[in-house]
């Protein structure tokens, strides 16, 4: 998919231009920050995107800047107003008017449309004092004919027209009116930018369909092994890994059935589990010898109850090491595998 392509326009140039009701507040330092700020959330959804002019200092005129947005899908042109009476104070988004050559202007209609309620929200606008609302949006007609072809159809904002000419959608933005105190002093605030910056690229994400991508999920920490060396103990691993014998016997045994407190073997891989993956107080089972009591001998089992399949028998007296215990059974290790006898019949020695 062709990404989708941007153009912003910081609208005026220089750093002192065009002061606010609050000392220090200039609209063209701010919308060189909000246009910067802007560029970076708008990336963050895939868009292109392009900037005007290079630097705060360069001057260009309006229409050039406007035919910028040759080859981009929409030209926004960053603002803040003003008016002589302090307490006006809404946002405003200046649309191209309407002609028969392409769409451009219904996009940059249904651009500002979308634009502005969200950029009052940012700004937590109340309604204005003087009309209630809360934004207003228009379009302004040059009221001569500038392109020459007949019509008065053109656009009186030089950026709007610029950007007409090249055959793209542009919006001029006004955020607000800095001759307010309040949206003065708010426009100040770098945290404040910020979020109308994230507000303005998902509302023109969201019209073009656009999302952010999906984070990417950590990856699983590989698991932690040890290898085996000469000598190493279970209790000398444990211990280096900060957890208890227990635990690391806990998290071998069905890989390593012979394992126990007293008996690893070169080479194994041991798997070192989390801390606190067995109770920490169960005691070490320590492996013991013992001796088949009953005359007839003693079954072998594959696991521990007489549900499970015979592997065979031990004769009477024959010693046995005892591996672990489970429910009256004793694991031993029958022919080179695991095997089950019952403890009933045995006598530790
Ligand atoms: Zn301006």
């Amino acid at each position: 998919m062709a990404t989708i392509k941007i153009m912003l326009d910081a609208g005026h140039t220089g750093k002192t231009w065009n002061a606010g009701a609050v000392k220090g507040y200039y609209e063209s330092a701010t919308v060189w920050k909000l246009h910067n700020l802007l560029a970076e959330e708008l990336q963050k959804y895939g868009f292109t995107v392009g900037k005007t002019r290079k630097t705060i200092d360069e001057s260009m005129d309006v229409s050039v800047r406007g035919k910028k947005a040759k080859g981009y899908d929409l030209l926004l042109s960053l603002h803040s107003n003003s008016a002589d009476a302090s307490t006006v104070r809404r946002v405003a988004c200046i649309y191209q008017t309407a002609d028969t050559q392409g769409t451009w202007d219904e996009i940059s209609r249904k651009i500002a449309d979308r634009l502005a309620p969200a950029i009052a929200d940012a700004m937590e606008i109340p309604p204005d004092p003087g009309n209630g609302l809360r934004w207003k949006n228009y379009s302004k007609l040059a009221g001569g004919d500038r392109d020459g072809d007949g019509k008065k159809d053109d656009n009186y904002y030089g950026v709007l027209h610029g950007a007409r000419m090249v055959k793209a959608p542009a919006v001029i933005v006004e955020h607000s009116f800095h001759s307010n105190p309040e949206t003065c002093r708010w426009l100040m605030n770098d945290d404040n930018l910020k979020k109308l910056a994230a507000a303005e690229a998902k509302c023109l994400a969201d019209y073009y369909g656009l999302k952010l991508p999906e984070p990417v999920k950590p990856t699983e920490p590989a698991p932690v092994t040890h290898t085996v060396v000469r000598g190493d103990t279970p209790e000398k691993i444990a211990r280096k890994y900060g957890i208890t014998p227990a635990e690391l016997i806990a998290a071998n045994i069905a890989k390593y059935p012979r394992m126990t407190i007293d008996l690893i073997v070169d080479g194994w891989v041991l798997t070192i589990p989390a801390k606190g993956s067995v109770n920490p107080v169960a005691p070490v089972f320590r492996p013991y010898d013992a001796a088949v009591v009953p005359a007839n001998g003693l079954n072998v089992r594959k696991g521990p109850a007489t549900t499970y399949t015979k592997l065979g028998a031990l004769k009477c007296g024959t010693v046995i090491r005892i591996l672990e215990e489970k429910n009256g059974w004793g694991r031993i290790l029958y022919q080179k595998k695991e095997g089950w006898v019952s403890l009933a019949c045995v006598k530790k020695r």
